[in-house]
């Protein structure tokens, strides 16, 4: 591993990330390989970075937590709402049996795709996540990487019982994570972190706007 990706692990640790798991699928994956030349010096630091169409790859220490709070063991079905970079579809890939991820932008599924084409069971496709991909459900846990105004009752709807669904909710500015438990048909929320994501744009999230054609 080079010297920049065991300072991240470092601050993983240091910062409270516990589930060997995560930590050893975060070691195993070179981050590098998910982002544009011009910002592969800093792809180690704890901060967002642009991917290119007004959007970013997440912070290690977020996509670490998000996928610690899913509680994967390696024979779930996961979604992930949000592909980006294809970054965090990879790094649940390592933890679950199947991902499917969903990004609205097309070139940036286009580069997620060729980011991934290694991993077998991952699927990336286009279109609005925030109605999930009533297809392919139920979901053991959904992890969505982008804000919204509220839990979309599609997502929920989605979810396997029993189920986990990670997700940032709260303003376009900041937001709290949500960790939303489906059990025995009950459920229940409690906030993990405040967050700050881009927003989740689509039906059930925030409408398009200016900021997001920028
Ligand atoms: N998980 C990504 C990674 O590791 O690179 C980073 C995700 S980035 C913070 C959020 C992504 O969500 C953006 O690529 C954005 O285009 C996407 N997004 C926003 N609204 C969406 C929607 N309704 N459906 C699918 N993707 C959406």
């Amino acid at each position: 591993m080079n010297p920049a990706a065991a300072e991240m692990m470092e601050q993983l640790i240091h910062r409270g990330i516990r589930d060997p798991r995560v930590l050893d699928a975060m070691a195993g994956i070179p981050r590098e390989n998910f982002v544009p030349e011009n910002v592969r010096d800093t792809v180690y630091s704890d901060q967002p970075l642009p991917i290119g169409y007004g959007q970013t790859i997440t912070q290690p220490y977020m996509t670490a937590l998000m996928a610690e709070l899913l509680e994967l063991r390696g024979s779930e079905k996961v979604l992930d709402v949000g592909t980006g970079s294809g970054y965090h579809a990879a790094v649940l890939g390592k933890l679950a049996r199947r991902v499917v991820s969903i990004e609205r932008i097309p070139e940036l599924c286009v580069m997620a795709r060729a980011n991934l084409a290694q991993a077998e069971n991952i699927t990336v496709l286009c279109g609005d996540g925030s109605l999930g991909v009533p297809e392919e459900a139920p979901f053991d846990a959904i992890s969505v990487a982008a804000a919204s105004p509220h839990t979309p009752p599609a997502l929920i709807d989605q979810l396997a019982d029993p189920g986990i669904l990670v997700i940032p909710v709260g303003s376009r500015d900041q937001q709290d994570l949500r960790v939303v438990r489906k059990q025995n048909g009950t459920i229940t929320t409690r906030l993990a972190s405040g967050c700050r994501f881009v927003p989740l744009v689509g039906s059930q999230g925030w409408p398009e706007d200016r900021r997001e054609k920028d």
